[in-house]
């Protein structure tokens, strides 16, 4: 199990895989938690998630009880839309927000993320990235339409949040983060192919399990 502080410096590395990777909004808005074991994460403290440093974080159960740090009200109420996932899907590791975006035009346009691109398949995303209906961020109703959409697509490592962003989540902070460069390479691929050449063709039935397939024979990993 990683300690706190191992948590914090996994977050700043996927923080500036994001960044690097060119896939931040130009606010550099963002938010970011690790679960540290079973009933605590740890979660930026602030809504800018460039150039994070180790006291830019608090320490907080899965019930919203800060243990360490500092969090401001306008961070403080997006705490339970992390927690909602920890909750739902116990083998989580880490949850990011992002607004990236390209995933954030189908946000806005309440559509979900279609899968037509190698690198979303390789992540396992195997259908379309759903759409959790737009609700004031961090409310109740937020969190219930996310929580609803992981029950309606079990499995799915991500949902786009109506009118505004995404969130993704996978088992550590940079494995989440290399989930969201593959969808917002896959947006951008999928609107331009959509502009220029009649839009993007589905895999055919089945690509998912062959993939994975392909990829246990030769040691790759998601
Ligand atoms: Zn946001």
């Amino acid at each position: 199990m990683a300690s706190v502080d191992e948590v914090k410096l996994q977050l700043v590395k996927a923080a500036q895989t994001l960044f690097e990777c060119g896939v931040m909004s130009h606010s550099g808005h963002g938010n970011m938690s690790a679960r540290v074991d079973g009933e605590r994460m740890v979660i930026t403290s602030v809504g800018n998630i460039r150039e994070l440093r180790p006291e830019n974080f608090a320490v907080v159960t899965l019930d919203g009880k800060v243990l360490d740090g500092h969090l401001d009200p306008a961070t403080h109420e997006i705490v339970m839309m992390h927690t909602g996932v920890y909750r739902t899907e116990e083998n989580t590791g880490s949850v990011i927000h992002t607004h990236s975006p390209h995933v954030t035009v189908f946000a806005v346009a309440n559509q979900p993320l279609p899968t037509a691109y190698e690198a979303m398949l390789r992540m396992g995303l195997a259908s379309a990235v759903p759409v959790a209906g737009w609700a004031p961020r961090g409310s109740k109703e937020s969190v219930t339409n996310i929580t609803d959409q992981m029950r309606a697509n079990p499995g799915t490592p991500a949902v786009l949040l109506g009118n505004h962003g995404l969130l993704a989540w996978r088992g550590d902070p940079l494995a989440t983060a290399r989930l969201i460069v593959a969808m917002e390479e896959g947006a951008e691929l999928v609107l331009r192919a959509r502009t220029a050449l009649g839009g993007e063709v589905p895999f055919p039935p089945g690509a998912l399990e062959k993939e994975m397939a392909h990829m246990a024979a030769h040691g790759s990993r998601m």
